[in-house]
Protein backbone atom coordinates (compact mmCIF):
# COMPACT_ATOMS: atom_id res chain seq x y z
CA UNK A 1 0.00 0.00 0.00
CA UNK A 2 1.33 3.55 -0.79
CA UNK A 3 1.52 5.98 1.57
CA UNK A 4 -0.96 7.72 -0.29
CA UNK A 5 -3.56 4.59 0.32
CA UNK A 6 -2.22 4.22 4.18
CA UNK A 7 -3.04 8.27 4.56
CA UNK A 8 -6.14 7.84 3.32
CA UNK A 9 -7.55 4.82 4.90
CA UNK A 10 -6.42 6.36 8.23
CA UNK A 11 -8.71 9.58 7.48
CA UNK A 12 -11.74 7.53 6.87
CA UNK A 13 -11.54 5.46 9.67
CA UNK A 14 -10.83 8.58 11.89
CA UNK A 15 -14.11 9.76 9.87
CA UNK A 16 -16.07 6.32 10.92
CA UNK A 17 -15.11 6.85 14.56
CA UNK A 18 -16.24 10.97 14.30
CA UNK A 19 -19.48 9.64 13.17
CA UNK A 20 -19.53 6.39 15.57
CA UNK A 21 -19.04 8.61 18.49
CA UNK A 22 -21.78 11.51 17.13
CA UNK A 23 -24.35 8.96 16.89
CA UNK A 24 -22.85 7.28 20.43
CA UNK A 25 -23.98 10.67 21.89
CA UNK A 26 -26.82 11.42 20.28
CA UNK A 27 -28.55 8.11 21.37
CA UNK A 28 -27.21 8.50 24.63
CA UNK A 29 -28.41 11.95 25.54
CA UNK A 30 -31.84 11.07 23.77
CA UNK A 31 -32.33 7.91 26.08
CA UNK A 32 -31.32 9.82 28.73
CA UNK A 33 -33.86 12.53 29.05
CA UNK A 34 -37.26 10.69 29.20
CA UNK A 35 -35.85 8.59 32.88
CA UNK A 36 -34.53 11.92 33.96
CA UNK A 37 -37.89 13.76 33.43
CA UNK A 38 -39.63 11.28 35.67
CA UNK A 39 -36.50 10.79 38.80
CA UNK A 40 -37.19 14.80 38.39
CA UNK A 41 -40.94 14.50 38.69
CA UNK A 42 -40.83 12.25 41.60
CA UNK A 43 -38.24 14.14 43.34
CA UNK A 44 -40.62 17.43 43.03
CA UNK A 45 -43.57 15.48 44.37
CA UNK A 46 -41.33 14.00 47.05
CA UNK A 47 -40.60 18.05 48.11
CA UNK A 48 -43.83 18.80 47.78
CA UNK A 49 -45.03 16.34 50.04
CA UNK A 50 -47.27 14.22 48.07
CA UNK A 51 -45.90 11.23 49.99
CA UNK A 52 -46.69 12.81 53.25
CA UNK A 53 -44.88 15.23 55.54
CA UNK A 54 -41.18 15.37 55.46
CA UNK A 55 -38.90 15.36 58.35
CA UNK A 56 -35.81 17.59 58.22
CA UNK A 57 -33.69 15.53 57.18
CA UNK A 58 -35.54 13.74 54.66
CA UNK A 59 -35.92 17.58 53.19
CA UNK A 60 -32.41 17.83 53.00
CA UNK A 61 -31.72 14.85 51.34
CA UNK A 62 -34.66 15.42 48.64
CA UNK A 63 -33.10 18.82 48.26
CA UNK A 64 -30.00 17.44 47.22
CA UNK A 65 -31.59 15.07 44.77
CA UNK A 66 -33.62 18.07 42.94
CA UNK A 67 -29.93 20.09 42.65
CA UNK A 68 -28.34 16.40 41.64
CA UNK A 69 -30.98 15.68 39.20
CA UNK A 70 -31.24 19.45 37.76
CA UNK A 71 -27.24 19.25 37.12
CA UNK A 72 -27.55 15.95 35.24
CA UNK A 73 -30.29 17.36 33.14
CA UNK A 74 -28.00 20.02 32.06
CA UNK A 75 -25.35 17.76 31.47
CA UNK A 76 -27.85 15.72 29.24
CA UNK A 77 -28.53 18.75 27.06
CA UNK A 78 -25.55 20.24 26.87
CA UNK A 79 -24.72 16.35 24.82
CA UNK A 80 -27.52 17.08 23.14
CA UNK A 81 -26.77 20.30 22.13
CA UNK A 82 -23.34 19.20 21.01
CA UNK A 83 -24.90 15.94 19.10
CA UNK A 84 -26.58 18.51 17.02
CA UNK A 85 -23.78 20.96 16.05
CA UNK A 86 -21.88 17.99 15.19
CA UNK A 87 -24.07 16.73 13.48
CA UNK A 88 -24.88 20.27 11.81
CA UNK A 89 -28.88 19.91 12.52
CA UNK A 90 -29.14 23.13 14.55
CA UNK A 91 -32.05 25.46 14.19
CA UNK A 92 -30.95 28.70 14.97
CA UNK A 93 -34.28 31.95 15.36
CA UNK A 94 -31.95 34.71 14.41
CA UNK A 95 -33.50 38.08 15.09
CA UNK A 96 -31.83 41.54 15.36
CA UNK A 97 -30.20 41.41 19.08
CA UNK A 98 -28.48 43.73 21.20
CA UNK A 99 -24.98 41.90 22.55
CA UNK A 100 -25.21 44.51 25.42
CA UNK A 101 -28.56 43.08 26.56
CA UNK A 102 -27.93 39.24 26.33
CA UNK A 103 -24.27 40.19 28.20
CA UNK A 104 -26.23 42.13 30.79
CA UNK A 105 -28.63 39.39 31.07
CA UNK A 106 -26.13 36.35 31.43
CA UNK A 107 -24.15 38.59 34.36
CA UNK A 108 -27.38 39.17 35.83
CA UNK A 109 -27.90 35.01 35.70
CA UNK A 110 -24.71 33.86 36.54
CA UNK A 111 -24.26 36.54 39.26
CA UNK A 112 -24.76 34.42 42.32
CA UNK A 113 -22.08 32.24 41.19
CA UNK A 114 -19.41 34.62 41.40
CA UNK A 115 -21.09 35.68 44.57
CA UNK A 116 -20.85 32.11 45.75
CA UNK A 117 -16.91 32.41 44.89
CA UNK A 118 -16.90 35.97 46.72
CA UNK A 119 -15.78 36.91 42.31
CA UNK A 120 -16.63 40.34 41.14
CA UNK A 121 -17.76 40.83 37.96
CA UNK A 122 -17.58 43.96 35.66
CA UNK A 123 -19.08 45.08 32.43
CA UNK A 124 -17.32 47.83 29.74
CA UNK A 125 -20.04 48.61 27.89
CA UNK A 126 -19.76 49.57 24.20
CA UNK A 127 -19.89 53.30 23.26
CA UNK A 128 -21.80 52.61 19.87
CA UNK A 129 -24.61 50.30 19.18
CA UNK A 130 -23.66 46.81 19.15
CA UNK A 131 -26.99 44.79 17.25
CA UNK A 132 -26.11 41.75 15.75
CA UNK A 133 -28.38 38.85 13.94
CA UNK A 134 -28.63 35.82 16.18
CA UNK A 135 -30.46 33.78 18.63
CA UNK A 136 -30.90 35.44 21.41
CA UNK A 137 -31.20 31.94 23.69
CA UNK A 138 -27.89 30.74 21.91
CA UNK A 139 -26.08 33.87 22.59
CA UNK A 140 -26.84 34.09 26.46
CA UNK A 141 -25.70 30.37 26.09
CA UNK A 142 -22.44 31.03 24.89
CA UNK A 143 -22.11 34.13 26.81
CA UNK A 144 -23.01 32.14 30.17
CA UNK A 145 -20.76 29.21 29.54
CA UNK A 146 -17.72 31.68 29.14
CA UNK A 147 -18.89 33.55 32.66
CA UNK A 148 -19.52 30.33 34.27
CA UNK A 149 -16.34 29.36 33.55
CA UNK A 150 -14.25 32.25 34.83
CA UNK A 151 -16.79 31.78 38.07
CA UNK A 152 -15.33 28.09 38.25
CA UNK A 153 -11.85 28.59 37.20
CA UNK A 154 -10.71 32.30 38.64
CA UNK A 155 -8.98 32.68 42.17
CA UNK A 156 -11.79 33.61 44.57
CA UNK A 157 -11.58 37.42 45.69
CA UNK A 158 -10.72 38.22 41.80
CA UNK A 159 -12.38 40.35 38.98
CA UNK A 160 -13.81 38.72 35.99
CA UNK A 161 -14.35 41.62 33.13
CA UNK A 162 -16.58 41.11 30.39
CA UNK A 163 -16.03 43.54 27.73
CA UNK A 164 -18.32 44.86 24.19
CA UNK A 165 -16.59 46.50 21.37
CA UNK A 166 -17.10 46.88 17.98
CA UNK A 167 -13.95 46.29 15.38
CA UNK A 168 -13.47 45.85 11.60
CA UNK A 169 -17.44 45.71 11.20
CA UNK A 170 -17.47 42.82 14.55
CA UNK A 171 -19.38 42.65 17.63
CA UNK A 172 -16.56 41.58 20.01
CA UNK A 173 -17.46 40.13 23.21
CA UNK A 174 -14.49 39.32 25.72
CA UNK A 175 -14.29 37.46 28.73
CA UNK A 176 -11.22 38.30 30.69
CA UNK A 177 -10.72 36.54 34.09
CA UNK A 178 -7.11 36.71 36.71
CA UNK A 179 -7.67 32.39 36.84
CA UNK A 180 -4.79 30.16 36.34
CA UNK A 181 -4.40 30.56 32.60
CA UNK A 182 -4.18 27.68 30.15
CA UNK A 183 -0.87 26.22 28.88
CA UNK A 184 -0.08 27.21 25.05
CA UNK A 185 -0.38 24.08 23.83
CA UNK A 186 -4.55 23.82 25.51
CA UNK A 187 -4.94 26.56 24.18
CA UNK A 188 -7.01 25.40 20.84
CA UNK A 189 -7.54 21.83 22.49
CA UNK A 190 -9.78 23.69 25.13
CA UNK A 191 -12.62 23.86 22.54
CA UNK A 192 -12.39 20.24 21.59
CA UNK A 193 -16.16 18.61 23.03
CA UNK A 194 -15.12 16.35 26.05
CA UNK A 195 -11.78 18.30 26.39
CA UNK A 196 -10.41 18.98 29.98
CA UNK A 197 -6.68 20.44 30.55
CA UNK A 198 -4.67 18.26 32.96
CA UNK A 199 -4.64 20.63 36.01
CA UNK A 200 -8.70 20.98 35.35
CA UNK A 201 -8.80 17.02 36.13
CA UNK A 202 -6.81 17.15 38.69
CA UNK A 203 -8.57 20.05 40.53
CA UNK A 204 -11.75 19.34 42.13
CA UNK A 205 -13.25 21.81 39.54
CA UNK A 206 -16.42 19.93 38.16
CA UNK A 207 -16.79 19.65 34.60
CA UNK A 208 -17.58 17.60 31.11
CA UNK A 209 -15.33 19.47 28.85
CA UNK A 210 -18.77 20.54 26.55
CA UNK A 211 -19.00 24.60 27.43
CA UNK A 212 -16.32 25.93 24.71
CA UNK A 213 -17.08 23.46 22.70
CA UNK A 214 -20.97 24.54 22.43
CA UNK A 215 -20.06 28.15 22.65
CA UNK A 216 -17.76 27.48 19.51
CA UNK A 217 -20.09 25.71 17.78
CA UNK A 218 -23.21 28.59 18.20
CA UNK A 219 -20.52 30.94 17.43
CA UNK A 220 -19.63 29.75 14.40
CA UNK A 221 -22.98 28.60 13.43
CA UNK A 222 -23.98 32.49 13.46
CA UNK A 223 -20.54 33.28 11.29
CA UNK A 224 -18.62 34.10 14.06
CA UNK A 225 -15.08 32.82 15.73
CA UNK A 226 -14.50 32.31 19.12
CA UNK A 227 -10.56 32.10 20.67
CA UNK A 228 -8.85 32.04 23.72
CA UNK A 229 -5.61 34.01 25.15
CA UNK A 230 -3.92 33.15 28.21
CA UNK A 231 -0.89 33.91 30.08
CA UNK A 232 -0.56 30.89 32.79
CA UNK A 233 -0.76 32.03 36.27
CA UNK A 234 -1.89 35.37 35.20
CA UNK A 235 -5.82 34.54 33.82
CA UNK A 236 -7.09 33.67 30.65
CA UNK A 237 -9.21 36.13 27.90
CA UNK A 238 -12.18 34.42 25.70
CA UNK A 239 -12.75 36.34 22.88
CA UNK A 240 -15.81 35.76 20.26
CA UNK A 241 -16.91 38.24 17.50
CA UNK A 242 -20.20 38.11 15.44
CA UNK A 243 -20.73 40.16 12.37
CA UNK A 244 -22.37 43.29 13.08
CA UNK A 245 -25.91 43.97 11.76
CA UNK A 246 -26.51 45.92 8.53
CA UNK A 247 -28.39 48.78 8.58
P1 LIG B 1 -15.49 22.18 31.61
O1 LIG B 1 -15.30 23.51 32.27
O2 LIG B 1 -16.81 21.56 31.88
O3 LIG B 1 -14.35 21.25 31.83
P2 LIG B 1 -15.25 23.61 29.06
O4 LIG B 1 -15.47 23.08 27.67
O5 LIG B 1 -16.07 24.77 29.45
O6 LIG B 1 -15.51 22.37 30.01
O7 LIG B 1 -13.73 23.96 29.22
C1 LIG B 1 -12.74 23.02 28.75
C2 LIG B 1 -11.46 23.17 29.54
O8 LIG B 1 -10.88 24.46 29.29
C3 LIG B 1 -11.66 23.14 31.06
O9 LIG B 1 -11.71 21.82 31.54
C4 LIG B 1 -10.40 23.88 31.53
O10 LIG B 1 -9.30 23.00 31.47
C5 LIG B 1 -10.21 24.94 30.45
N1 LIG B 1 -10.80 26.25 30.81
C6 LIG B 1 -11.97 26.76 30.37
N2 LIG B 1 -12.19 27.99 30.83
C7 LIG B 1 -11.12 28.30 31.60
C8 LIG B 1 -10.73 29.46 32.36
N3 LIG B 1 -11.51 30.54 32.41
N4 LIG B 1 -9.54 29.40 33.02
C9 LIG B 1 -8.75 28.31 32.95
N5 LIG B 1 -9.06 27.18 32.25
C10 LIG B 1 -10.22 27.17 31.58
Amino acid sequence: MTAANVFMRDLRERDAQRIERREFVATVSHELRTPLTSVKMYADMLGEGDAGELTDQQVRLVDNLRTTVDRLTRMVDDLNVVSLIEAGRFNLQSASLDMDEVVVSAVDISEPTFAEREIRIRIVHADEPVFVNADRERMLQVVANLLNNAAKYAESGSETVVAISVENGQVKVEVTDSGPGISSEDLTAVFESFYRSKSARMSRVPGSGLGLSIARGLVEAHGGKIWAASTEGAGSTFTFTLPLAPG
